[in-house]
């Protein structure tokens, strides 16, 4: 069970990939297979049904080859703040902070429980030396626990030394509490305190951010406020925030956010989106690399439905090889509508130290309502993007020629008049 997992490492291993098949599309190569780690990915029966119809002779089965934590790089740096996860399916990461708080931590679990979400809550130390047994259900339901700190200080105003304490305390609450050892952290507040970065590689624990919260800790909002609040910033790889608790208040409130998990649940469902737990949102991610060795790790753009002349904000996270000079090679990002010349773009050239490239794109007023292919590629700087695309050496989304095509399509909606 992916929720409980322990050790991350083991994890971006690729343990639970071993299910049956692993799914490689593309022009995958030998070399590209033994040499890089960037080329390997967890997938799901959907994408195996996808792969199939869509590039039928394209699709090699192969049977699961676990990847050795020694060869795999972390995909996510621990010191950097994970605030959402480039995935290609619809799928969002619910988390609650500051449980567990009874008796508001049991009527979220089951809500989510109705609404068949898995959910990642970040728990506070002291609240959970408080009352074990909430953090026990919360672990037994199948949820995924982090550290949410020891006593929810900001830990931007404490030394080194007491950050790390704040840490190591949280997980041992958590260790003793539940028998479950941790591997997620999120700062209270968001603040990131002096030396968190270091105590939290070395405990193998990714710091999570989020990347839409649902201003429930303000007493006035509804359940159904809470829930349009989150639901106006859902997009693939979304990791959204509510709480079960405040802080380390026992009994806090949290009655409306218990009634917004099921109107966010039944609508998300009503999207086709699963609601996964962090871990498996990160398991879900899967980077594209091309002929020269950069990494598209991954795109995420929002909204996913937009109006014409209105503007779709993107993220592009890049990776190149050692020795690469960035300065040579350009991105092309094209909007396409099915067997269309390319409607608007969005290119670049890639720059020294460029790891997240964020833009905004506006679409055309005058261009029609309909879906967008999203095709993304390489070419040298200064040649023709047609005839000198740099292949693709192997991806795990579906190709078009040598760019892969994101999914889901831009859905692009009339005008206002
Ligand atoms: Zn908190």
């Amino acid at each position: 069970m992916l929720a409980n997992e322990t050790e991350w490492p083991a994890m971006v291993a690729g343990r639970r990939s071993c299910g049956k098949f692993r799914i490689i599309i593309g022009m995958m190569t030998a070399n590209v297979t033994r040499g890089t780690a960037g080329c390997w990915w967890r997938t799901y029966w959907s994408q195996v049904a996808i792969g199939v119809l869509a590039l039928g002779p394209l699709v090699v089965l192969q049977a699961c080859r676990p990847v050795t934590p020694a060869v795999a790089p972390l995909r996510f740096d621990p010191s950097e703040t994970i605030r959402e996860v480039p995935v290609a399916e619809k799928a969002v990461a619910l988390t609650f902070d500051d449980g567990p708080n009874e008796p508001f931590t049991s009527q979220i679990l089951e809500a989510l429980e109705e609404v068949g979400a898995k959910a990642t809550f970040f728990l506070i130390g002291t609240n959970v030396v408080y009352d074990p047994e909430s953090a026990r259900r919360i672990v037994k339901a199948g949820h995924t626990v982090g550290i949410h700190s020891f006593d929810h200080p900001h830990l931007n105003t404490l030394s080194a030394e007491a950050v790390a304490r704040e840490v190591h305390m949280g997980f041992d609450a958590i260790y003793a509490g539940t028998g479950v050892r941790p591997a997620l952290f999120r700062a209270p507040y968001g603040k990131i305190g002096p030396g968190l970065a270091d105590v939290c590689r070395e405990m193998n624990c990714l710091i999570i951010g989020w990347s839409a919260h649902g201003n429930d800790w303000t007493e006035s909002m509804t359940s159904e406020e809470i829930a349009e609040q989150i639901m106006a910033k859902v997009y693939p790889g979304a990791i959204l925030l509510l709480h079960d608790g405040n802080e380390t208040i026992h009994g806090g409130n949290r009655k409306q956010t218990a009634g917004a998990v099921r109107i966010i649940g039944q609508r998300l469902k009503e999207q086709g989106y699963r609601m996964v737990t962090v871990p498996e949102l990160l398991a879900m991610y899967r980077p594209t690399q091309f002929a020269n060795g950069v990494q598209i790790r991954g795109v995420t753009w929002m909204p996913v439905s937009v109006r014409a002349g209105e503007t779709v904000n993107l993220r592009y996270y890049l990776h190149y090889p050692a020795g690469f000079l960035p300065e040579t090679t350009a991105v092309f990002v094209h909007f396409k509508a099915r067997r269309g010349r390319p409607a608007f773009q969005d290119d670049f050239v890639l720059k020294p130290g460029m790891l997240v490239r964020k833009s905004t794109v506006r679409v055309p007023k005058d261009v029609p309502a309909g879906q967008y292919d999203i095709s993304v590629g390489l070419y040298p700087v200064g040649r023709i993007i047609f005839r000198d695309r740099i292949p693709v050496a192997c991806t795990a989304l579906k190709t078009d020629g040598n760019a892969v095509i994101l999914s889901p399509p831009l859905e692009v909606r009339a005008a206002t008049p």
